[in-house]
C-alpha cells in the first residue's frame, strides 16, 4: 500500500501512524526525503484501507495495494455478471432496462411493458415509490403502484426493476421487483444499503449527484458487505454550475468504474440529460465509454406523464436506442441481452442515423 502524509510532520509526530502501521502487520519505508510517501509493505485486509484513510495525518491512500475491497478488480477476480429476468450485465454483456418513470395506472404500464418487450428489452422500470424533491409532488402509488407492477410482470413475464426509499419497506419491495433500485438521493443512506444488501434480489446501486466515485464504490460495499454480490453501479449524471442539462453525466466515472471494479456499471441517460432529445447521444456515449448497460425512461404520453415526462422518449426512439446498443456492443466483442424472441433486432429494422 503507498500512503501520502500531511506535509511537515516532525518525526515524533509521525511515531503513532508509524506504530499503527506495524500494529496492522505491515513494514513500513519512506519513499522520499521529505517523508511524505510510505510505503507499506505486507499483506493487507480490506479494512484497513479506510483505517487509514480516517488517520489525521493521512492525506490519502495512493495505491491500495493487496488490501481489496470486495469491490475491487483483483488481479484474479473475474467480472461479476449479473443476470435480471433473461437479461446479463457484465462480462461482455450488455442490457437495457425501460420504463416509465412512476407506476401511473396499470393500462398504461401493461402497454409500455409490451412496448419495451416489442423493443428487445426484458426489464421493466417504474418506481410506486417516488423521491421527489418537493413534499407536494406526486409521491407515487406506493403499495398499489407495487401491485399494479406485479400483475404486469405476471400478465408478461417481464422483469422489474423498482426503486425502494424506506429500510422498512425492502421486504416488501423485495417481493415485487427482480432488481431493487436505490436511488441518487439514498445512495448515502447507509442503513438502506445494509438492508437491499440483505434482501436477496440484485441491487442497482445509483451514484449520488455530489458523490465523489471513492464515496459511490464506498456506498456499493455496504451492499457487498452485507452479503450481496449482484450490485450494478449506474452512473446517473453528478451535479455541476451549468443547467444546460439537468446533471452532468460523468463517461470518465464510467470508464474509470470499468477498470477498477468487477461490478457492472451501467449509465441512466435519462437522468442525467433532464431532456428527451439528449438521451439518445448520453446513451452512446455511455456504451462507449465501457458501460455494460442502460436504464431509460420511456412513456407513450410524456405531455400527461406524472414525473419526469420532458425527459421520456418513445417506444420509437427506445427502438433506435436498442440498435445503438447492439452496434456499439458488438464494436468491442460484447453482445447485447435481448429476448430470445428478438435474437437481433438489426436485421429486422432499419436504422436512422444520429442527428
Ligand atoms: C428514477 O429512476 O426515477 C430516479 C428518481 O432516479 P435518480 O435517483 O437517479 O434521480
Ligand atoms: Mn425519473
Amino acid at each position: 500500500m503507498l500512503v501520502r502524509l500531511r506535509l511537515g510532520l516532525a518525526s515524533d509526530e509521525l511515531d503513532p501512524l508509524l506504530a499503527l502501521c506495524r500494529d496492522l502487520g505491515y513494514g513500513t519505508r519512506f519513499l522520499d526525503e521529505g517523508r511524505r510517501l510510505l510505503e507499506l509493505s505486507g499483506r493487507g485486509d480490506r479494512t484497513h484501507r479506510t483505517r487509514l484513510e480516517d488517520h489525521p495525518d493521512v492525506v490519502e491512500v495512493v495505491d491500495a495495494g493487496d488490501s481489496h475491497e470486495l469491490h475491487a478488480r483483483g488481479a484474479d477476480r473475474p467480472d461479476t455478471v449479473v443476470q435480471i429476468g433473461g437479461a446479463s450485465f457484465g462480462g461482455g454483456n450488455v442490457a437495457i432496462a425501460a420504463g416509465p418513470c412512476s407506476v401511473e395506472d396499470y393500462d398504461r404500464l401493461l402497454h409500455l411493458a409490451r412496448g419495451v418487450q416489442d423493443c428487445g428489452v426484458s426489464i421493466l422500470r417504474g418506481g410506486a415509490y417516488k423521491p421527489r424533491t418537493s413534499p407536494y409532488s406526486f409521491q407515487g402509488l406506493g403499495v398499489v403502484g407495487l401491485e399494479m407492477l406485479a400483475a404486469v410482470r405476471a400478465e408478461t413475464g417481464i422483469a422489474i426493476v423498482t426503486e425502494v426509499l424506506d429500510p422498512r419497506d425492502v421486504e416488501l419491495v423485495a417481493e415485487v421487483a427482480d432488481w431493487i433500485q436505490v436511488g441518487t438521493r439514498n445512495s448515502s443512506n447507509f442503513p438502506l444499503l445494509t438492508e437491499v444488501g440483505r434482501a436477496g434480489k440484485p441491487v442497482l446501486l445509483k451514484r449520488g449527484f455530489g458523490a465523489t466515485v471513492r464515496e459511490f464504490l464506498l456506498s456499493a460495499e455496504y451492499v457487498l458487505d452485507a452479503g450481496n454480490e449482484d450490485v450494478v453501479l449506474c452512473e446517473r449524471g453528478i451535479r455541476s454550475f451549468d443547467s444546460t442539462t439537468r446533471n452532468i453525466l460523468d463517461v470518465g466515472a464510467v470508464a474509470h468504474l470499468a477498470a477498477e471494479t468487477h461490478l457492472p456499471v451501467i449509465v441512466d441517460p435519462s437522468h442525467a440529460a433532464g431532456r428527451r432529445d439528449l438521451v439518445r447521444p448520453l446513451a452512446r456515449a455511455g456504451l462507449v465509454a465501457g458501460a455494460d448497460g442502460l436504464i431509460i425512461e420511456v412513456h407513450d404520453d410524456p405531455a400527461t406523464a406524472r414525473s419526469d415526462g420532458e425527459q421520456a422518449i418513445s417506444l420509437e426512439d427506445l427502438r433506435e436506442l436498442t440498435l445503438d446498443a447492439e452496434d456499439i456492443a458488438s464494436l468491442d466483442g460484447r453482445r447485447l441481452s435481448l429476448r430470445p424472441s428478438n435474437p437481433s433486432l438489426r436485421a429486422s429494422t432499419a436504422k436512422e442515423p444520429i442527428q
